[in-house]
């Protein structure tokens, strides 16, 4: 029995009515668990990945545990990162919203510290806050830990990964030894392990098993695809599905940035977070994707994990997760709230090794699909154009077009031929628009969406390859060696994609260059059948 009804906890009704509210209908398996241990006076490490509702499991027998009377802290959780300790807190502000007297406050780097002095001394019974600015109160005297009962520490993991231990075990050590101790971590590594025995108290473990994970409401496919190939299948699964927010995962810090350069440099609306990014950068991403101001997000698993965003339509797969519990937590950001999602995960070479250990560990069957052609593409802008026009036949008054139509029909055209025939001027149109900056600079290069392929006159034959060509053209032009798109070396010539802004200056400036002692022609490509 892995969900119950919360009336089946032994819980206060304020509670009930606060849970009743945020429309939670039965427990997840980690709090059915949690709470009953917790509440019997348990420490606990509790594992489940992200999107479980570990904030209740634990939230929820903390606030039950708290006495409205006495107004020092009585309890401290610990997070990772400061959008992590405010998501914490507005949980706890909703479940404690019929526990009058019952007081909570997010403390992090980056707030004034006076404010949050200010109101620690008013009374505050539930602190949540990144290690950082704790251990700062912890030295100025300003948190007093004298009735702490709870020491929760959550998204463990994470904090370990940002090179918290120090800073953990300092605040372990410094708080009173007959308080309850509990632990909520998505992966367990040896490193908590190490922790529960030094301060834990008997603690019983409670996980959640693997299966109990996946979310059925999330369609999963992968693409096959060459490594030169990535962004253009991620610029074409983006223009066929259009989503609105969507996320796309790279393994590391280098590839994030690369990626969402390459991105913005076609025209996509996305930025880049990351572990490298402080808090304050990471805190203004996060807002412009929460508020669709980029729809766009590209981002290291750190990154991102534990962030509550909904609405996100497309998980990507760029690189595929090194560790097969990745894979989970990366899905685990759409089909959030019952809403449904796709994660689509890139497959190059050996990947395909990796992506059946993940099937096996997911107990799911990721199904491939095959990489959308431009056909494929034309095809959904068609059915907009299809919608559109129903719409119109719908709430417009179609009067006097319907008479011009007439007339045409009079000269023995059919409506058949009229309306195809201005279904293709309006699809031309389309494409003329997005081909505009390309074809009025360069005509048609065959480049992709953006870009503008260039054609030079050496190839393999004078031992030239990819690298000659990115520290050439980046040595000499103003464009970074990231933004350069795919190249092509053949036996006596080569073809690399630069943005289309940067068009001009590249052939300007390479023009009669030298590339590894040869002098150059270079000039924008015939276009090739795709
Ligand atoms: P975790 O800490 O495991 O990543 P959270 O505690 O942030 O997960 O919960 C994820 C989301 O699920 C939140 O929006 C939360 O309000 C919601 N949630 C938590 N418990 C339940 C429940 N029992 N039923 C429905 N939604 C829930
Ligand atoms: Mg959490």
């Amino acid at each position: 029995m892995q969900k119950i009804k919360f009336n089946e906890l032994n819980i206060s009704k304020e509670i009930l009515m606060a849970v009743e509210e945020m429309g939670f209908e039965e427990t997840t398996p980690i709090q059915t668990n949690a709470i009953p241990k917790i509440m019997d006076g348990n420490d606990i490490i509790g594992q489940a990945q992200t999107g479980t509702g570990k904030t209740a499991a634990f939230g929820i027998p903390i606030l039950e545990a708290i006495n409205p009377k006495n107004k020092n802290p009585q309890a401290i959780i610990l997070c990772p990162t400061r959008e992590l300790a405010i998501q914490v807190s507005e949980e706890l502000k909703k479940l404690s919203k019929y526990k009058n007297n019952i007081s909570t406050l997010p403390v992090y780097g980056g707030q004034s510290i006076g404010r949050q002095i200010k109101a620690l001394k008013k009374g505050v019974q539930v602190i949540i806050g990144t290690p950082g600015r704790v251990m700062d109160h912890m030295r100025r005297g300003t948190l007093n830990l004298k009735h702490i009962d709870f020491l929760i520490l959550d998204e463990v993991d994470v904090m370990l990964d940002m090179g918290f231990i120090d800073d953990i075990e300092t605040i372990l050590k410094d708080i009173p030894k007959n308080r309850k101790t509990l632990f909520f971590s998505a992966t367990i590594p040896h490193t908590i392990r190490r922790l529960s025995k030094k301060y834990q108290n008997n603690s019983k473990f409670v996980k959640v098993a693997h299966e109990k994970l996946t979310v059925p409401s999330i369609e999963q496919y992968y693409f096959e695809v060459r490594k030169g190939n990535k962004l253009k299948v991620l610029t074409r699964l983006i223009d066929l599905y259009n989503p609105e927010l969507s996320l796309v995962f790279c393994n590391t810090r280098k590839e994030v940035d690369r990626v969402n350069m390459q991105l913005q440099a076609r025209g996509y609306s996305s930025d880049a977070i990351h572990g490298g990014l402080n808090q304050n950068q990471r805190d203004h991403v996060m807002n412009k994707f929460k508020n669709g101001i980029i729809e766009i997000l590209v981002s290291t698993n750190v990154a991102a994990r534990g962030i509550d965003v909904e609405n996100i339509e497309i998980v990507f797969n760029y690189d595929v997760p090194f560790d097969t519990d990745y894979y989970v937590h990366r899905i685990g950001r759409t089909g959030r709230a019952g809403n449904t999602g796709k994660a689509f995960t890139f497959i190059v070479g050996k990947d395909i090794y990796k992506l059946k250990d993940i099937q096996k560990y997911i107990k799911k069957n990721i199904i491939r699909k095959n990489i959308p052609t431009l056909d494929d593409i034309e095809q959904v802008k068609i059915e907009q154009i299809q919608n559109e026009l129903m719409d119109y036949i719908d709430q417009k008054h179609l009067g006097k077009y319907i008479n011009y139509i007439e007339n045409l029909i009079d000269n023995d055209y059919t409506a058949i031929e009229i309306a195809a025939a201005l279904l293709k001027q309006t699809m031309e149109k389309e494409n003329a628009e997005e081909k505009k900056i390309e074809r009025t600079n360069f005509g048609d290069t065959g480049a992709e969406a953006g870009m503008v392929r260039l054609f030079i006159n050496k190839g393999k034959r004078d031992n030239i390859s990819p690298k000659h060509i990115v520290g050439a053209i980046s040595g000499e032009t103003s464009l970074s060696g990231d933004l350069i798109g795919v190249i092509d070396i053949y036996e006596n010539f080569t073809f690399v994609e630069v943005p289309s802004a940067s068009g001009h200056e590249v052939l300007n400036i390479m023009k009669n260059n030298q590339i590894r002692g040869n002098t150059i022609n270079i000039e924008p490509a015939k276009p090739k059948a795709v």
